[in-house]
């Protein structure tokens, strides 16, 4: 498995990023754009907005290329370091 596995975090959730699997719907970016900005490098800025507010938008990701953990549950699983 070469699958390329993102990590991004604010401290108290951490976005997770699989750029194989997404669909460029571009929802995340119209959603989220402070978060979301495929202008900028890292593209996914996870201190631009609340908590609430990048789960909600993780969650409509329709492909799975974005998904989320909240870092007091630790990283158990897509522990790629
Ligand atoms: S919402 Fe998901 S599939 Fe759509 S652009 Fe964002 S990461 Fe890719």
């Amino acid at each position: 498995m070469s699958q390329k596995i993102h990590h991004y975090s604010n401290g108290e959730v951490t976005i997770v990023w699989q750029p194989e699997l997404c669909k460029h719907s571009k929802l995340c970016w119209k959603g989220l754009n402070t978060v979301f900005n495929p202008g900028k490098r890292p593209w996914i800025n996870a201190n631009a907005a609340a908590t609430n507010a990048i789960i909600e938008q993780v969650k409509k990701c329709p492909s799975g290329a974005l998904s989320y953990f909240m870092n007091e549950e630790g990283a158990s699983h897509n522990s790629i370091s």
